[in-house]
């Protein structure tokens, strides 16, 4: 089933120690213990975990607080140069693979990356306000997008001459509420997506990937939108 080049760690290697082969991605020899030097594994395999995105997060978290013991400086107090070197490297990648996969959407998008899809927070999310973003608007948002970004500069304009706009308000206050309503819907779908990406085969995978990659990207537009809202009331 690993078609996936990216995900296939597979290779055999020697230890350095004790000359037994194991599998590339591999911390420590199953045989001699001895750490291993790092080996570009990704954040699935450091973990010991599948490349999926339905994750086990009690075995997530069980197997990060063995691998930090593991790897704990005190116990390479007395080890050579290049083992203390491997276990900080280590330690810095056991900490990265931990925080990005206990993340939902982290790990959704460092999956897509690995998988080569090109994820937009380079495109959305910076200057926002650059018109050259437009074409990252999701097709369905543009009015009310248009909409809001209006009601958002004249409650930015009454903030200022310390007018009240309680209409104005009211009206952002409901934006607020369905853009949130509309972020929820898409991590409802995002979800769907993870099942058809874990369970499907190359084909499906494919869908779902461009689907997952369409749903941050709302997903990031909306959250930006929710964000401008609470700026202006300051909430
Ligand atoms: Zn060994």
């Amino acid at each position: 089933m690993a078609t996936f080049k990216v995900l296939d760690s597979a290779v055999p290697v020697p230890c350095w120690s004790c000359s037994v082969s194991h599998v590339e991605s591999t911390l420590f020899c199953p045989h001699c213990s001895k750490i291993q030097p790092p080996t570009g594994g990704n954040y699935f395999s450091a973990l010991g975990l599948e490349p999926k995105l339905n994750v086990d997060l009690a075995q997530l978290e069980q197997e990060f607080h063995r691998l930090s013991r593991r790897l704990h400086p005190d116990r390479y107090a007395r080890a050579s140069e290049n083992e203390k070197e491997w276990s900080l490297a280590d330690t810095a990648l056991v900490n990265d693979a931990y925080r990005t996969l206990k993340d939902p959407l982290r790990r959704t998008e460092y999956l897509l990356k690995l998988m080569g899809a090109e994820i937009g927070e380079e495109n959305a999310g910076k200057n926002r306000r650059d018109q050259s973003n437009l074409s990252r608007v999701p097709a369905d948002l543009l009015e009310e997008a248009f909409d809001l970004n209006m009601q958002l500069e004249e409650m930015r304009a009454a903030r200022k001459a310390n007018a009240k706009d309680p209409e104005l308000q009211q009206a952002l206050d409901a934006a607020k509420e369905k853009f949130t309503t509309m972020l929820s819907d898409v991590d409802r779908d995002l979800r769907a997506q993870w099942v058809r990406w874990d369970e499907g085969d190359e084909a499906l995978r494919k869908a779902a990937q461009k689907a997952m990659v369409a749903l941050l990207d709302r997903r990031r537009y909306l959250s930006n939108l929710v964000r401008d809202v609470n700026e202006v009331l300051g909430a």
